[in-house]
């Protein structure tokens, strides 16, 4: 039996995993659940899973669950510190981190301390903080399985293999929804038309990054940390079919490829489980019925953000702590409407712009230089409209 601690419990990823958890009760127990500000939901999670630490994001809403559990109530933090406080109370065997974005950070940098199997989706810290998390997992004995369905299709073809027997690695992207729109509409493009993705059923940040393909730009820097690839040996292919998600070209030229149905649940298990396997939620691939697989370059002038991910990969670390928050901030304001949606790229690239790219060694170094380009990427927004 693992124990398990799920940080971000109400997202996407969140209930995918507990609904893996539902349906293996005889292999994971929850022991510690974090979540933000849907309290209804996280309420339920517990009233299921009976973990013994719970966090949410407000201390009205910590009172909340409080009341309304009564009796055997978990013990319940709550504030910034929150998910921190549940992974270091609990003994969890793995901690899946599936917050998003930078707030991710300082939750998975306490499991990687505390020498835990981190089960990773929050791309975002690997992004910001990949050789602070690397250098401490070496000292603490942590350990990284992938939850992104790329990384997890990486993770499964390298199956271990030495890094001199790999040529290159291709993650997959399915090009989102404006793959074939022509570029000069996309400006005009909603938040709505950006949600609609055609094959992920995912959250809004991750969604609108897949619009604008940052979410693969986010994923070469995930898979260089990850995977320890130089960034010459990674490449990205688009394939909207969506059932390819990666893959492995060893050096003899022989190609290994993974592919599953477009379900989280999937990586999501695969992540839980390893290095075991175990029979999955769904019906097998049926390649018949999907008939073609397309792959496609991608056009850099449809989604420059492709070319900002691959010049800040070959910086040093604050390039892409300052990408992250740009774009956070950006997509943020796309969403509330004070930005248009090809001004995403734009505001990334002017905030980055004028920032010299700098060694960053500590959380203290990499928490400030990400408030700093936040207020930067504000500025910029403002500026614009
Ligand atoms: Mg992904």
């Amino acid at each position: 039996m693992k124990k398990l601690v799920l940080l971000g419990s109400t997202g996407t990823i969140g209930r995918n995993t507990l609904d893996i958890v539902r349906r293996n009760p005889d292999a994971f127990r929850t022991v510690g659940l974090a979540a933000g500000t849907n309290r209804d939901l996280l309420l339920a999670q517990i009233r299921e899973f009976r973990p013994a630490f719970v966090s949410v994001g407000k201390a009205e809403d910590a009172a909340f669950l409080r009341g309304e559990l009564g009796g055997r109530k978990p013990r319940i933090f709550f504030g910034p510190e929150g998910a921190e406080a549940v992974v270091a109370e609990t003994d969890g065997d793995i901690v899946v981190s599936a917050i998003t974005g930078f707030n991710g950070l300082r939750p998975t940098l306490a499991a990687v301390r505390a020498g835990k199997t981190i089960a990773l989706a929050n791309k975002e810290s690997m992004v910001a903080a990949g050789a602070l998390l690397r250098r401490e997992a070496k000292k603490s004995g942590a350990v990284f399985v992938p939850v992104d369905s790329e990384h997890s299709g990486v993770f499964q073809c390298l199956a271990g293999r030495k890094s001199e027997e790999v040529r290159s690695v291709i993650l997959t992207a399915s090009g989102g929804p404006f793959l074939h729109t022509p570029i000069r509409e996309l400006r005009r493009k909603t938040l709505a038309e950006a949600l609609s993705h055609p094959r992920w059923k995912m959250g809004r940040k991750v969604t609108i990054d897949s619009a604008t393909m940052m979410n693969k730009g986010l994923e070469l820097l995930e898979a260089h940390w990850l995977f320890d690839l130089a960034p010459d040996r990674l490449r990205i292919l688009i394939h909207p079919q969506s059932i390819v998600h990666a893959l492995v070209e060893l050096r003899d030229g022989s190609v290994l490829a993974q592919l599953s149905r477009t379900d989280m649940r999937i990586p999501i298990q695969y992540a839980l489980t390893f290095p075991e396997r175990r029979d999955g939620p769904l019906p097998s691939l049926d390649l018949a019925a999907v008939g073609v697989l397309e792959f496609i370059t991608p056009d850099e002038r449809r989604f420059p953000l492709l070319r900002t991910a691959r010049r800040v990969l070959g910086e040093k670390d604050s390039a892409a702590v300052g990408m992250n928050a740009a774009n956070e901030i950006a997509v943020e304001a796309f969403i509330e409407g004070r930005l248009d949606f090809t001004g995403i790229g734009r505001t990334v690239e002017a905030t980055l712009a004028g920032l010299r790219p700098r060694q960053l060694e500590s959380i203290g170094d990499i928490v400030d230089e990400d408030r700093r380009v936040r207020e930067r990427a504000r500025r910029v927004i403002k500026k614009r409209t």
